[in-house]
């Protein structure tokens, strides 16, 4: 059986159709290999069985409980439905089950059992409906048993993925066991077959941690591996654009109107003799949001465009790229500056002349989305890419954009608070400049967190800071199963809102909505003609209104504390006092002790740290803080430890055991290439 290579197209795994593998499509899932390494978002567990009193409705819980009635058989229509009152030391409940009227001579009155379903309301109480039924001992037998729930999408179900990976995992040839055996031995790691085998359908929840973190090791030591060979690549690049000062800078300079802090000075030396070195640049700017690092990114264009050359910022939303633009364009004109933008939703005709003007060199200036980087888009001289918001960018798109020039520099731009321990390793190619300081005579925010009591008074302070001239954000929860329904959901609340505060001008924003559309809602919110935006995490990099004074947050409790911390830097940057409000669903203690780091602090650094130590090693799923840093397992917060132990093992590797792991694991040659995209 086994037959099924890494490489061959998952139609070749039993039971994958060609409708199956349509829908696989759209997850990613190509081949047995992303068959394989389409993991779990989740596990469904046996839990201890919980109080009656506790349960909550919608979970599926397990309660201990004695039955307290007979049975009853009632016959609606041509449903046969049997209910029982249990009880235990905090309550009672109703359970029933259709169809299975044979239940009505193995429940009897007075014993004890464990029921595992869902809970639900109905006519105003909970009841647990068709549940499953077991003894003491045979549900601790089940206790540690955990199934793999996946992301999915239309028409691909939990079962079905399950049945197909059990099935290719028996039966792939290799699952590439690449790591040499000292570095297995060294740092303690399972097998890689048997971690993908236990991260699937784990034993128990020891083995799943274990497998988890040999699958997060690989994810990390291949990364720092690839990282450590663009380096190579680069050291010893020369200069092909050294700048020189120009007039035109400092002017621009003197016009701020604001004088940069000590930090902005400190960074923008950094830059500039970067520049002007014998070397191409290439740094990171790290600073937390709100910390201006924007004007750093102009004041490098600037004197790029002054000095003949030609420079682009790539953002990753449409929005942002609009917004740099706007901010960037008109000044740079008094400069004799030519800027331009390139986003993906415009029309082909304005596309191609675009990317004429970016040809020819008339184009001094571009800011744009992805579509910087794509094919058509060739430059004349381009002497500077500069990245906004990289930790929204993989690092093969930093480089594809600075591959578009002939070595230029590459300055990168992040707010993501790594520790300085963690940076160096994720941007290891990178030389690291930190913008530490935030502008002076900023009101800090005030913040509060609440429950969905609170909702009404929540709307009633919007409206009244509306009344005041000010804007508002509401974010919606975040959906994991489906962008569609998260939409459904902004939509929803959006007209809800709208008949809470009904004389604003609402309007939303989800991911769902084309560019132009999403561009519309955002241009008319920077105007002032939409005064509260419904939005999901959409509005979460870069966006600045300054006019715009609350941030409300629903389910607060489903975001990391580095998210609401993005998020709440949207509000702040203007004169005004302004406000977070963080609506938590569920009001645990544990979930109020997290967010009450965010009221102590406005530092990114400080919230991420502290919420790393409030999670346990055991929070697998905690949310992920690291946006998109391009790791399917890996969180560079949680996984710290392992990060740095990957990192260690990459450096010391003899340069046979690389060869080695690269004859043994082809397609891991084949990635450590793409990702520099160049030949090893
Ligand atoms: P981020 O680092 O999050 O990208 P921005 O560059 O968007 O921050 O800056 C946030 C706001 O602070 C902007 O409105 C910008 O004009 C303003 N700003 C930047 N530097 C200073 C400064 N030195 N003093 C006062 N305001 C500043
Ligand atoms: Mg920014």
């Amino acid at each position: 059986m086994n037959n099924l290579k890494l490489n061959d197209s998952v139609s070749s795994v039993k039971g994958i159709g060609e409708k199956t593998e349509q829908g696989l499509a759209k997850l990613a899932v190509f081949t047995v290999s992303d068959l394989i390494r389409h993991y779990p978002r989740d596990y469904d567990a046996y839990e201890p069985p919980k109080p009656i009193e506790s349960l909550e409705e919608g979970e599926k819980a397990a309660i201990e409980a004695s039955v307290i009635t007979t049975p009853l058989v009632k016959q609606v229509r041509n449903l046969k439905i049997i209910g029982v009152r249990v009880k235990d030391a905090s309550g009672t409940i109703n359970i029933s089950w259709f169809n299975m009227p044979f239940l009505k001579n193995r429940l009897r009155s007075g014993y004890h059992y464990i029921f595992r379903g869902k809970v639900i309301r109905k006519n105003g109480v909970l009841v647990i409906e068709q549940p499953e039924i077991y003894t003491r001992d045979e549900y601790r037998t089940k206790m540690n048993i955990l199934q793999p729930v996946y992301p999915l999408t239309d028409g691909i179900t939990n079962n079905l993925l399950t049945k197909s990976i059990k099935y290719a995992l028996s039966a792939v040839e290799d699952t590439g066991e690449y790591l040499p055996k000292r570095i297995i031995k060294e740092y303690k790691l399972m097998n890689g077959k048997n971690a993908l085998m236990e991260v699937h359908f784990p034993k128990d929840r020891e083995l799943l941690g274990e497998a988890r973190r040999r699958l997060i090791f690989d994810e990390f030591f291949q990364f720092t591996l690839a990282l450590a060979h663009l380096k190579e690549s680069k050291t010893g690049w020369d200069n092909n654009f050294a700048l020189t000062e120009r007039e035109g800078v400092t002017d621009y300079l003197n016009k701020l109107p604001y004088k940069l802090t000590n930090a902005q000075n400190r960074v923008w030396g950094e830059i500039q003799k970067d520049l002007q070195s014998n070397h191409s640049m290439n740094r990171l700017v790290q600073g937390d949001v709100g910390s201006g690092k924007t004007i750093l990114a102009a004041l490098s264009l600037l004197l790029t465009a002054l000095n003949g050359y030609q420079g682009c910022l790539m953002v990753p939303t449409e929005v942002l790229a609009k917004q740099h633009f706007e901010s960037i364009s008109e000044s740079f004109r008094n400069y004799g500056v030519n800027t331009v933008l390139l986003t993906g939703s415009m029309t082909a005709a304005t596309k191609r002349g675009v990317y004429e003007s970016i040809k020819s060199g008339e184009a001094q200036i571009i800011i744009g989305t992805h579509a910087l980087i794509q094919e058509k888009a060739e430059y004349r001289n381009l002497a500077l890419v500069v990245t906004d918001e990289q930790h929204r960018f993989g690092v093969r798109q930093r480089e594809t954009l600075s591959d578009k020039g002939n070595h230029p520099h590459v300055l990168v731009m992040s707010a993501t608070p790594i520790p300085r321990t963690l940076a160096i390793i994720l941007y290891g190619d990178l030389d690291i400049s930190l913008v530490d300081e935030l502008p002076a005579g900023r009101n800090p925010i005030k913040n509060c967190v609440v429950d969905t009591g609170y909702r009404s008074t929540a709307y009633r302070f919007i409206g009244n800071q509306i009344k005041e001239g000010h804007q508002a954000y509401v974010i919606c929860p975040m959906v994991e199963e489906s962008e569609a329904i998260e939409a459904e959901n902004v939509i929803e609340y959006t007209e809800k809102l709208r008949e809470a505060i009904a004389f604003a001008n609402i309007d939303y924003l989800h991911g769902k909505m084309k560019p132009q559309e999403k561009n519309d809602i955002m241009e008319r919110f920077t105007k002032g003609e939409i005064q509260v935006l419904v939005s999901t995490t959409v509005v979460e990099v870069g966006v600045n209104v300054p006019n715009a004074t609350v941030m409300m947050v629903e389910n607060a409790e489903r975001f990391g504390l580095a998210q609401l911390h993005q998020l709440r830097g949207r509000v702040g940057r203007g004169n005004a006092q302004s406000y977070c409000i963080l609506v938590c669903g569920r009001a645990g203690k544990d979930i109020r002790k997290r967010l009450e780091i965010l009221n102590q602090s406005n530092d990114g650094f400080y919230i991420a740290g502290e919420d790393l130590k409030l999670r346990g090693p055991g929070d697998m799923f905690g949310i992920r803080q690291s946006g998109e840093m391009e790791f399917k397992l890996g969180d560079i917060y949680q996984d710290a430890k392992v990060l740095m132990e990957a990192n260690e093992a990459a450096k010391q590797l003899t340069k046979e055991e690389l060869e080695t792991i690269l004859t043994d694991a082809p397609e891991l040659k084949v990635k450590l290439e793409t990702f520099k995209g160049g030949t090893l």
